[in-house]
């Protein structure tokens, strides 16, 4: 039984150093020949585990968007305590009933113990096994002590287990199955242009500001407990494993958003760092969705009051007309207070305005009486990907790569081998 357990192991052992061998070599492949696309891909739906390779990077996933006085965590069993980066054991334990862990002068706090560094990862035997703030994730999780006596924490998973997430975080469940598969490769290729930032601590955070990432397990308003990734989200997941958009054999920030509202936007006017796929592309594929076109009514005295502290005038604001984009760019404003002109982009009159009430900043504008009426479309940025519009796609029977090219035209989807 030992024997065989030994000879299992070093089973696995020589399997998994073939698979990262097999990695290496498929990166290397992909980042040596940047003038020599690599050749698109077919994507088999309904691949079985067993004809994808399972091996996948690990990815570092910032939990708290800006650091904390302490973060609450619990581990369901035995696990390790070690410095970020090494193999030493600080600590162990059987399990961890809900804790809270904090910065102190001399490390960090979990529990009741105090580890002299500055930063630690909690190591679960079995994942998962680890929750923060109520929600529970794959993998490990790092605590980093920041200034001002606070915390972080970054979740350290897979990029598989990741995506998984990504895809119920990013599309609900009744979109079409070749929606959900693009969206797993533009979420894959998205965090793996952020790793490439080489950030010392993690790579994208967990919410919009990345991509929204939900974890294993978590509970709603209602206390209900509820799956971020499920077995639909996994067979999506492993589907794609390893397919990503790249841009003369290069990975680029593949950019989408929830509704484009009839066209999306030009990459270069919303993104400095935009590629060239990110062109402005028709899509009349989102006309289902809420925010397809919208219509918001402010008043002219809150206009007036935000629009004023902005430009630091005073007054009302008098007047407020577009200033006609080229296709596919975002707008821009003049204003007229207190019989001044003053010229706004319209994403700055949006943030300014309210980011919640004006879903994009791809709207016109008209007086009403007391109130000022925005008529828009869209919601986000709308730049690359239309999350609603490739829904529309695949219920029209359009596939995954079809879809992709489609949103960035002039890109070519590739497989990182053995990934
Ligand atoms: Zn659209």
């Amino acid at each position: 039984m030992v024997i065989e357990r030994a000879r299992n192991r070093l089973w696995r052992q020589v399997a998994f150093c073939g698979v990262v061998l097999a990695c290496v070599i498929g990166w290397l492949t992909l980042l040596s020949r940047p003038d020599r696309p690599l050749q698109p891909l077919a994507l088999k739906a309904n691949t079985r585990d067993s004809e994808r390779p399972t091996y996948s990077p690990d990815i570092r996933v910032n939990l708290t968007a800006t650091p904390r006085e302490n973060v609450r965590l619990s581990v369901d069993g035995p696990f390790d305590v070690r410095p970020v980066g090494t193999t030493e054991v600080a600590g162990f334990g059987k399990q961890l009933r809900a804790c809270t862990v904090s910065a102190t002068k001399s490390g960090i706090r979990v529990d009741d113990t105090v580890y002299p560094m500055t930063r630690l990862e909690i190591i679960p035997d079995k994942s998962p096994a680890i929750w923060i703030e109520g929600r529970q994730y794959r993998g490990r999780v790092r605590f980093f002590r920041k200034s001002g006596g606070k915390i972080i924490a970054v979740n350290v998973l897979p990029m598989n287990d990741y995506i998984a997430s990504v895809i119920n975080g990013e599309m609900p469940l009744v979109f079409g199955r070749a929606a959900r598969q693009a969206q797993a490769v533009v979420a894959r290729t998205y965090a793996l242009a952020q790793m490439n930032r080489k950030h010392p601590q993690y790579d994208v955070f967990a919410s919009s500001r990345s991509q929204k990432y939900i974890g294993h397990k978590y509970r709603d308003s209602k206390g209900r407990l509820l799956a971020g990734d499920d077995r639909t989200s996994r067979e999506v997941a492993r589907e794609t494993a390893g397919m990503i958009c790249t841009y003369k054999g290069k990975i680029f920030t593949t950019y989408y958003s929830a509704v484009c509202g009839g066209q999306t936007a030009l990459g270069t006017t919303v993104f400095p760092d935009a590629a060239p796929p990110l062109q402005s592309v028709p899509c009349r594929y989102c006309q289902s969705a809420k925010r397809f076109q919208w219509t918001v009514k402010l008043s002219r005295n809150e206009v007036s009051r935000r629009l004023g502290t902005h430009l630091k005038k005073q007054g009302a604001v008098e007047g407020l007309r577009r200033i006609s984009p080229k296709r596919g760019e975002v707008p821009s404003f003049e204003a007229l207070i207190s019989g001044r002109k003053q010229t706004i982009s319209g994403a700055t009159l949006r943030r300014v305005l309210s980011t919640t009430k004006l879903p994009s900043p791809y709207f016109n504008v008209r007086v009403e009486g007391n109130f000022f009426i925005f008529e828009g479309r869209g919601h986000g940025h709308t730049v690359g990907l239309c999350q609603w519009g490739a829904h529309g796609q695949a219920q029209s029977g359009r596939t995954c790569l079809e879809i992709l090219q489609y949103y960035y035209p002039g890109s070519d989807i590739v497989i990182l081998e053995d990934m």
